[in-house]
C-alpha cells in the first residue's frame, strides 16, 4: 500500500510528465518522440553506465542481430553506413549513440539509475519511482522499456559451484578469459550460441556443445555492403526503403504464415534449413541429431552461415546425452560420460516471466502487478492493464516477434502512449486506465489465436509461462500498427 505520509512530504517535488525506465531501443524512441512531441520535462532511467539495452550487454564473440539492419532500425532514422547486411553489435550499439546525440537524449538520460518500485498516487494521479540508490522521482506518465530477454537464465545443475574451471553466461561475457587452446563446453545452442560458438571453435583446443534440443535453421548468406551501395544508400533514399519494405515483406508472408500454420510457407522453410543443414553436415547420425521434431517457428528460427560448419569441424562435438551433473574438472553427461573442460559457457538463454521481475510496481489500490499476472502477464494490445493507470508498456506482454524487427512494435507502442499523454493534456485530463473487461475479451481473443499458432506447438519456450504463450504476438505488424494507430477511447476510463 502506498504510504500517505510519504506521499504528503513529497508534494513539493516536482512531478515530470514521463519516466521512462531503460534506454535500449524501446526507450531511446519514446525519448525521441517526447522530445518531437515538445515535451521536455521526462527522464530516461537507466540502470548501468550506458546507453544500448541487449546490445550493451551482449558482447560475445560473433555477436550480432539476426534481422537485416534495413529493418532493424528506427523508420525515421536510416542509416546508410551499415557496414553488412546482418549488423554486429558494435555497430548496432553505435547507431544507438549516434542517434540518441542526434536527437540530443544526454541530458534526458539518468544513469546508474536501477529502478526497484513504482507506486501509483491515485491522490494526485502520479508515479512514485524508486531507485536501488534511493533516489526518488514523480512522473504522470511511467513507460516502461525494459525489454524481455535481460535476465541470464543460468540453470543450476548438480555440483556446478564444484567446478575449479571458469564459466560465464553468454550475455555476462567474461573477456579476461583467454579461450585459446581451451577445452570448452557449451550449455545450449539457440540462438545466441549458434553465434559465438563458431567463434569460440577458431580458437578452442576442443568444444563440446551440450544440446537439449535441435533448431530449425536458414542461411544468412551475409556480406558486407559495397562502398557503392552505402552511397546510393544515402542518396536515393527510397532504394532503402523499397529494401526495408522487402525483408519485411520476406518475413510478414514467409515465416509469419508459417508460424500461422500455412503448409505450403511451413514445406518451403523447412526444405531451406534441411537444405542449408544438407550442405554442411556430411555425417548422417550428426544431421539426424540436428532435425528439430517441433513445428517451424514454435522455437526462433535461427540464421547463420556459420554454425552448422563449425560443427563439422573436427575438434567440435556435439553431445546430446543432457548434463547431468558438474565435476571438479568438467562435466558428467547423463550417460556417464566424463568431459574434462578448462571453461564452461551458458547459452542458455534469458528469464523472460515475470515481465517487470526486477520492479515492485503497485498500482490502484496498493495491488501488485505481480498479483494481477499470477496466470500470466498480460496486457492490453500489449501495453496498458487495468489497475495501472497511466502505466504505458513497451515491448510488454504479447508483443514479441518470431519473424521480423521488434522496432517495428517499438514505433507502434512508442505512438500509442504519445497518443494518451496528447489527448489528456489537450483535455485537461491527468488519468487514463484500460477498461478491465476490454483487457479481458482482448486476451481471450489474442490466446485464441496463439493457442493455433506454432508458438503453442512445444512444451517449452521463453515464448510461454507455463502452457500460456505470454511473449509472443498473435497477428503480423501491420494488424498490431493498425490497432495502435488511433486510441480506442472506448477501451478506456479518462478523468
Ligand atoms: P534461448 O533461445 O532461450 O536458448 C537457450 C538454449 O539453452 C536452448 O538451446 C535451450 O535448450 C538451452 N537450455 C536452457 N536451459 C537448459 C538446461 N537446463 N539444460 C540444457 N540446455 C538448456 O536463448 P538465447 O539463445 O540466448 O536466445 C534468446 C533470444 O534472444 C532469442 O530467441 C532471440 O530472440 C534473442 N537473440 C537475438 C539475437 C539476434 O541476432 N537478434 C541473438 C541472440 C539472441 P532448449 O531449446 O531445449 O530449451
Amino acid at each position: 500500500m502506498t504510504n500517505e505520509s510519504t506521499l504528503q512530504a513529497d508534494q513539493a517535488t516536482p512531478v515530470l510528465k514521463a519516466l521512462v525506465i531503460g534506454a535500449g531501443f524501446g526507450g531511446l524512441c519514446m525519448g525521441i518522440k517526447l522530445k518531437e512531441a515538445g515535451y521536455q520535462d521526462f527522464l530516461i532511467l537507466e540502470k548501468a553506465a550506458d546507453l544500448g539495452g541487449t546490445w550493451r550487454e551482449n558482447t560475445y564473440p560473433g555477436a550480432e542481430c539476426d534481422i537485416p539492419s534495413a529493418l532493424y532500425s528506427y523508420s525515421f532514422e536510416h542509416n546508410a553506413d551499415w557496414e553488412f547486411k546482418w549488423s554486429g553489435q558494435a555497430q548496432i550499439l553505435k547507431y544507438q549513440h549516434d542517434t540518441a546525440a542526434k536527437h540530443g537524449l544526454a541530458e534526458n538520460i539518468r544513469y546508474h539509475q536501477h529502478v526497484v518500485s513504482a507506486v501509483f498516487d491515485e491522490s494526485r494521479s502520479v508515479w512514485k519511482v524508486s531507485t536501488q540508490t534511493g533516489e526518488v522521482y514523480w512522473a504522470q506518465h511511467l513507460v516502461t522499456a525494459v525489454g524481455q530477454l535481460h535476465h541470464p537464465s543460468t540453470p543450476e545443475f548438480v555440483n556446478s559451484d564444484e567446478f575449479e574451471g571458469d564459466r560465464f553466461h553468454s550475455a555476462a561475457w567474461d573477456h579476461r578469459v583467454d579461450l585459446t587452446g581451451k577445452r570448452i563446453a557449451v550449455i545450449g545452442n539457440a540462438a545466441s550460441a549458434v553465434q559465438f560458438i563458431p567463434e569460440v571453435a577458431k580458437v578452442a583446443a576442443e568444444v563440446s556443445v551440450y544440446q537439449r534440443s535441435p533448431n530449425w535453421m536458414l542461411p544468412k548468406i551475409d556480406r558486407p555492403y559495397a562502398k557503392w551501395e552505402q552511397r546510393l544508400s544515402a542518396r536515393v533514399p527510397w532504394i532503402t526503403r523499397l529494401y526495408r519494405w522487402y525483408i519485411w515483406a520476406a518475413g510478414e508472408y514467409g515465416m509469419l504464415s508459417a508460424i500461422k500454420g500455412n503448409r505450403l510457407a511451413r514445406w518451403a522453410i523447412r526444405r531451406m534449413c534441411l537444405r542449408n543443414l544438407e550442405r554442411a553436415i556430411d555425417d548422417p547420425e550428426l544431421r539426424a541429431k540436428l532435425i528439430p521434431d517441433y513445428p517451424i517457428g514454435a522455437k526462433r528460427v535461427l540464421f547463420s552461415d556459420h554454425y552448422y560448419p563449425a560443427l563439422a569441424r573436427d575438434n567440435v562435438h556435439l553431445r546430446t546425452t543432457g548434463v547431468k551433473a558438474f565435476t571438479k574438472k568438467g562435466i558428467l553427461a547423463k550417460d556417464k560420460s566424463e568431459q574434462i573442460v578448462d571453461v564452461v559457457i551458458y547459452g542458455t538463454g534469458f528469464k523472460t516471466n515475470p515481465f517487470l521481475a526486477d520492479i515492485e510496481v503497485l498500482g490502484r489500490d496498493g495491488r501488485s502487478i505481480r498479483e494481477a499476472w499470477q496466470e500470466g502477464a498480460q496486457a492490453y494490445l500489449g501495453v496498458s492493464t487495468h489497475g495501472f493507470p497511466n502505466l504505458h508498456m513497451l515491448y510488454g506482454p504479447n508483443t514479441n516477434l518470431g519473424h521480423t524487427s521488434i522496432i517495428i512494435m517499438h514505433e507502434a507502442q512508442v505512438n500509442h502512449a504519445l497518443s494518451v499523454l496528447r489527448h489528456l493534456d489537450a483535455n485537461g485530463l491527468k488519468c487514463c486506465e484500460v477498461r478491465a473487461e476490454v483487457e479481458r475479451d482482448y486476451n481471450n481473443e489474442i490466446q485464441a489465436r496463439l493457442s493455433a499458432m506454432a508458438f503453442s506447438k512445444v512444451a517449452q519456450s521463453w515464448y510461454m509461462d507455463g502452457n500460456k504463450v505470454t511473449n509472443n504476438w498473435a497477428g503480423g505488424t501491420r494488424e498490431y500498427q493498425r490497432r495502435l494507430k488511433r486510441v480506442d477511447w472506448s477501451a478506456y476510463s479518462v478523468q
